[in-house]
């Protein structure tokens, strides 16, 4: 077969009709990444052929479609999308066309790392492309965790020729084909509520993102903490402060009427946007009304709807801690008790930190998401 797309010397996929003639074009065989000569000449069709003048590689369509959506998506800065859940455009295509300010490969987010995270005026947005394999409960529970918008894109059906003509539909078929995208976050649509009215979603994802480091609310039931945090996009996370058989029974029940599932990793309940007020009003009516009556807990939520500004001085710098393990001088350097450390960027190997924090009994509470100056970052919440 006849070689039309080879990789550049930006790992970029290319046609042939992109390079210059020859081997100046400084492009490789996407299958067996030989270098290969760019043929232009006047009497065949202008392809790629091997610097060994070996056969033409047979250039399979999973070698480049994963990283070629990416590359579609970076290079345009932008994507046609269905109507975010809970948003009704008024008009006939109910899809609109997304422009990103920035769009980066490989950025961690906590112990996720989506295929590509757009940059938004109004907050990331994270994009995943599935050629074979589908975001996954796993991967589902991380999105809602993190609480940040996410779409996955289908590449499955698409029929792919590993051609210059057929690099030109795809680039048409990922940028303006909204039925391959699916939201995976915020959710569709809220469950069924029994014989409530329905819910609207539109409420919880219209409201303003909170663009600082959300104070949990926190109620004491029997006598135990329990805190109530509202992520970024409305998503809801509850947890323990400390284990107790009778509270944890108490928000099961809450994670089978609203929704909420337990997330064995941050030892917390997540819940859907939509059961903030619901979730909140239960732990309000359980809490102890010697110490929070009503209508204090009210007062003090609207307190934290208001806006707190973020104390940077009080996060301690991941990046930091990881080296101070590798030296050897943490944990005993760390403070005592709860404590912040932000990521600063994608420049933290995640997985690595957080062994050496477990293997040395520094608890991770839950990983928060802060916005410095604009910028997305990422907190733990430690606990030695
Ligand atoms: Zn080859």
């Amino acid at each position: 077969m006849t070689m039309t797309i080879a990789i550049d010397d930006q790992a970029r996929i290319v046609s042939i009709g992109e390079v210059a003639r020859g081997l100046v074009c400084g492009c490789r065989c996407i299958e067996c990444a030989e270098p290969v000569v760019a043929r232009k000449g006047p009497q065949r069709v202008h392809h790629f052929s091997h610097v060994s003048q070996k056969q033409p590689c047979e250039v399979m369509p999973e070698s480049f479609l994963h990283r070629y959506a990416k590359q579609v998506v970076e290079e345009s800065l932008g994507l046609q999308l269905p109507p975010q859940p809970g948003h009704h455009p008024d008009s006939d295509d109910q899809s609109s066309w997304w422009d990103f300010d920035s769009v980066e490969q490989e950025v961690w987010l906590g112990s996720f790392r989506p295929d590509l995270v757009a940059e938004l005026p109004d907050g990331p947005l994270l994009l995943e492309f599935a050629c074979t394999s589908f975001v996954d409960d796993e991967k589902q529970a991380l999105i809602e965790q993190l609480g940040i918008r996410a779409v996955e894109v289908n590449l499955s059906g698409l029929l792919v020729t590993p051609t210059a003509v057929g690099l030109q539909e795809l680039r048409r078929a990922i940028l303006h084909d909204v039925s391959l995208k699916q939201w995976l976050y915020p959710p569709a649509s809220a469950p069924s509520m029994g014989e409530a009215t329905p819910l609207s979603v539109e409420v919880a994802v219209e409201t303003e993102p909170r663009n600082q480091m959300p104070e949990p609310l926190r109620f004491s039931i029997q006598g135990l903490w329990v805190d109530l945090r509202v992520l970024e996009f409305g998503s809801v996370v509850v947890r323990s402060v400390a284990y107790s058989p009778a509270i944890a029974g108490l928000l099961k029940r809450l994670a089978r009427q609203y929704s909420g599932r337990y997330v064995a990793k941050f030892r917390n309940w997540m819940f859907p946007a939509w059961a903030e007020t619901f979730v909140r009003q239960e732990l309000e009516a359980l809490a102890d009304h010697d110490q929070h009556s009503p209508a204090h807990v009210s007062a003090a939520f609207s307190a934290l709807s208001a806006a707190t500004q973020i104390d940077l001085g009080s996060y301690l710098d991941a990046r930091e801690i990881h080296r101070q393990y590798l030296s050897g001088l943490a944990p005993e350097c760390l403070p005592w008790g709860e404590f912040g450390a932000r990521h600063f960027g994608t420049g933290l190997d995640c997985d690595a930190l957080e062994d050496l924090l477990k293997s040395s009994g520094v608890e991770i509470l839950g990983v928060e998401i802060i916005r410095v100056k604009g910028q997305m970052d990422f907190a733990y919440r430690l606990r030695r």
